[in-house]
């Protein structure tokens, strides 16, 4: 009889999984795993066949009866099967689904939390989700409903959306509609934990001028007091912030460099943050 561990990934680079996520990985007979997940954490089980069943945006390339399917006829004929989500896999993840259909189906579950890409966001942009006295509450977010509208809230004193990166002008007049001023901070960040993401800031008034920027990235925007700029900002790491490009080549310098060159092709667009502006 087989296990199905759900492996929350992390949000981008591989070193952004869990040890315990690693360890369950170098055992695992068979992997299915998401898009969205690093290459390099193949390496961790070079011993798996690994299967990718990942759906990206609205493009549901493999629908999730397969899925669930799949799970299912491998936990049949291997001791552990490991499903590998993008983030955290209670977040976003429809992992609901899949474990109503390995319980339904008799198998034992487990279930590894990752990092979610809020959480990355703000780790990235060091700009913290909670702030004492001003952000008590956060909310994880999907933009989305079911029947594909765009919806927003004002539930929390920080707001991370999910899934909104394509509808950017209708966020923004969703978001005014539930009574955010048009002033408040907005910050957006694609490929969070990736070292190419990317970073800009906002207010929920011109939240549509981050579009050409984070275009065909995955993409959170977080609204609200987490989204506040800090009075003084850290520093950046030496490598990114005094060299040029060519030198000390490294994951720090690289994302900063992606940061600029794609800022420039975007030309007027977004108001890049300040890491980005120095660098
Ligand atoms: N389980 C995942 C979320 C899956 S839903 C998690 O916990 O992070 C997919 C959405 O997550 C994307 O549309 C995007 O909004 C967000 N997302 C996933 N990875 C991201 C990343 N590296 N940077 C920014 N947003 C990301």
């Amino acid at each position: 009889m087989g296990t199905v561990a759900f492996i929350g990934a992390g949000p981008g680079a591989a070193d952004l999984i869990t040890l315990r996520g690693a360890r369950l990985l170098a055992q695992a007979d068979v992997v299915l795993h998401d898009a969205l997940t690093d290459p390099a954490l193949r390496d961790l089980a070079p011993q798996a066949r690994w299967i990718d069943v990942g759906k990206r945006g609205f493009a549901d390339s493999t629908g999730q009866e397969a899925i669930n399917a799949l799970l299912v006829r491998h936990a049949a004929r291997s001791s552990l099967v490991v499903r590998l989500k993008g983030g955290d896999p209670s977040v976003f993840g429809r992992l609901e689904e899949e474990l109503e259909a390995v319980a339904r189906a008799g198998f034992e579950a487990i279930v590894v939390p990752g990092v979610t890409a809020a959480l990355a966001a703000a780790a990235d942009t060091r700009l913290p989700l909670t702030r004492r006295g001003s952000g008590r509450s956060v909310s994880l977010t999907t933009a989305m409903t079911r029947t594909g509208d765009l919806r927003a809230s004002r539930t929390a004193d920080t707001e991370v959306f999910y899934m909104a990166g394509k509808q950017l002008g209708a966020l923004a007049r969703r978001l005014q509609e539930a009574g955010w001023p048009a002033d408040t901070p907005a910050s957006v960040v694609s490929r969070a934990g990736w070292p190419d993401q990317l970073h800009s800031r906002h207010t929920v008034g011109d939240l549509a001028r981050a579009s050409v920027l984070h275009a065909g990235r995955p993409t959170v925007v977080v609204v609200g007091a987490g989204a506040v700029p800090l009075e003084i900002s850290p520093a950046l790491p030496r490598a990114c912030a005094g060299s040029s490009a060519g030198e000390n080549p490294g994951v720090l310098k690289s994302h900063i460099c992606c940061s600029n060159s794609r800022l420039r092709a975007a030309g007027r667009g977004a108001q890049p943050a300040a890491r980005s502006r120095r660098a």
